[in-house]
Parts: structure tokens; sequence; C-alpha cells
């Protein structure tokens, strides 16, 4: 591993100002991505800013929303009462990925900004426009069995590997960031990116924001949610696809649904032209399987993932059925 000072922020602002000023600093909280990252050599931060002592680990209600702050631990959110009762979908998402242990380490903010698991982007003797831009991407013509079939590029073929932020894009959250330019929000479905020809940037923040909270408003969508992740092994196993589905019932009848894909693309993948297909029709398989047909509209395969375009249209209707008799 590289050399790195270490500093320990305890106000948000003197963190963000050292990130801000220093390209080649980095904040750092539970560590569970970017410590492997700088093992391998892929991300060489020559100084990590400590921000597990700010004051951003809250679970509370703010307004007509749940906001729960970027150190809040994944385990954490995952457990607590308000988010079971009120945003089961995210409880869901948060217990199916990595394993106990990282779940006790990870934030919210970290997962959201954990980088994508493509085996070429951690082989540093493999091309990689994601670690090194103009380096040609090694997964193109190489291994993609794990690789994404909606918005890639000649670029980049890579997935975002979160679970927790399927179920966030899904719930419209929003993402609260602070930085050197002051405060601002995004709706949580613009904080990733796609590839294009930039596929080294992963998110849209600018260079020292800081991710201090996450809202999520409230919403019908308590009761029929389901979280269905489709993995090589039952636990501690990135998503080949997983579907995030959430339905307001009137008796059998959809008012509204929310729907989104993991495993799948750059950035987590909502689904809102499925959503409308299914406004004011029965809960039925066959209302489902014509969403999850509109929802594969303008996927593409590469050489081994062909799989995902009957894979991820069956795990969303299996969701849409669960979630509908849930
Ligand atoms: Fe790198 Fe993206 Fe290609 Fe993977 S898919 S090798 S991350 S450029």
């Amino acid at each position: 591993m590289n050399q790195f000072q270490y500093v320990r922020a305890t106000k948000p602002q003197a963190a963000i100002e050292v990130v801000a000023k220093d390209p080649t600093a980095a904040f750092i909280a539970g560590g569970t991505n970017l410590v492997d990252l700088m093992k391998r050599g892929v991300m060489t931060p020559q100084k990590l800013v400590d921000i597990n002592r700010l004051p951003l680990n809250k679970i509370e209600r703010q307004g007509n929303a749940l906001r729960v702050g970027a150190l809040a631990l994944n385990s954490a959110v995952a457990n607590d009462a308000q988010v079971r009762e009120h945003h089961p979908l995210l409880a869901l998402a948060l217990q199916a990925g990595a394993s106990g242990q990282l779940r006790n380490m990870a934030t919210v903010g970290g997962n959201m900004l954990q980088r994508t698991r493509c085996a070429y982007f951690y082989d540093l003797s493999m091309p990689c426009n994601k670690r090194q831009p103009g380096t040609g991407c090694g997964a193109l013509e190489g291994i993609n069995r794990m690789h994404a079939i909606f918005g890639a590029s000649d670029k980049c073929i890579a997935v975002h590997p979160s679970d927790m932020s399927v179920a966030l894009v899904a719930l419209d959250a929003t993402v609260l960031v602070s930085g050197p330019k002051g405060d601002r929000q995004l709706p949580f479905a613009d904080l990733h990116r796609l590839p294009g020809n930039t596929p080294e940037k992963d998110t849209n923040l600018l260079p020292g924001e800081l991710i201090t909270a996450v809202d999520i408003p409230d919403s019908p969508f308590a009761k029929h949610v389901h979280y269905q992740k489709v993995r090589e092994r039952a636990s501690y196993a990135f998503a080949l696809v997983s579907a995030a589905v959430a339905l307001d019932l009137d008796g059998n009848t959809i008012k509204a649904a929310r729907l989104a894909l993991g495993g799948v693309a750059h950035k987590p993948w909502r689904l809102a032209a499925a959503e409308q297909v299914l406004v004011g029709q029965p809960a039925t398989e066959a209302s489902f399987r014509r969403a999850a047909e509109v929802a594969m509209q303008g996927a593409k395969a590469f050489k081994h993932n062909a799989f995902k375009l009957k894979l991820a249209p069956n795990a969303l209707v299996q969701a849409l059925k669960t979630a509908a008799a849930a």
C-alpha cells in the first residue's frame, strides 16, 4: 500500500476544505471498499480525511421525510424501527448486501459511493478506462458476465454494485450534499452517472463535496414491497441482477408502482415507463409480465451476459408477485 497522510476531522466544513483543496485527498468512513482499493493500488490517495467523528449518523424525521445521516451504519439503518415500518424496501435491500460484519462497518454514504466490482478495474495489469482513462476497457472483449445491459458505452460496461442504492432510487430519495460552495440537494436518480466518455467519474458530486444525508419521502409504499436479489451464492455476493419493487394497491388494483433494477447498469436503473404500465392494472402475473417487457426495452447484452436479458425480467416479475402477496 502507498504511504498516505491521515487527518481526523471533527467538523464537516474542515473536512470539506481539506479535500476540496487537495485533489489527492479522499474522505474515509467505514473504509470497506476504499481500503481494499488502496491495498491493491487501484486508488492511491495521498491524504485520508477520516470523517467518522462528524455528527452525521442520526436517523430522524425531517418534515415529510425520514432523514438518514450519511454516517449511519448499514446495519443500524436496516434494523431501525422507523425504516422497517415506513421504508421496509430499504431494510430488505440493505440486508441483502455484503455480510453482517461489513454492514456493521459500512456507512450509508460509503455504500452509495462504492466503486464497481468489475474484475478488470481491480487488476492493474489490465486496461481499464475507469481506473486509468484512455487505456481501454478490458471487459469489452474479455469476460463480461457481470456487466451492464443498459446504458453502457464503448468506454465502459461496468455496473454499480450497491443494493441499497437500488431501493433508494425506487423510493425517490434525495441526497443532501455539503461542499466548498455550500449545501445542495440532488435527486438520488441524478447522483450516479452513466459511463459515456468519462467512466472515471462515478457520480455527479463536485470536488470536495461530502454527502451528509439522504431523505426518503413519506409514501404509500410501506406494505407491498420486495427486494429480489439473484446472485451466485446465498450471501456475501454481488447481484447478477436485482429488483426493488413497491406497489400501492387498492384491493387488487395497482394505484402506483416504483420499480428499479440493480446489477444491470453503471447506476441503479429506475424503470419509470414500466411503472406507468402498471397503473390501473390488476396485480396479476400478466400485468407484471407486460411491465417487465417494457422494462427491458433498449437492453443490450455482451458476449457473456445475454442470460441477464431473461434473468432481469424474471426477477422483476418474481419481485412483483412477492410484493403483491405481502
Ligand atoms: Fe474498466 Fe469499466 Fe471496462 Fe470494467 S467495464 S474494465 S471498469 S472501463
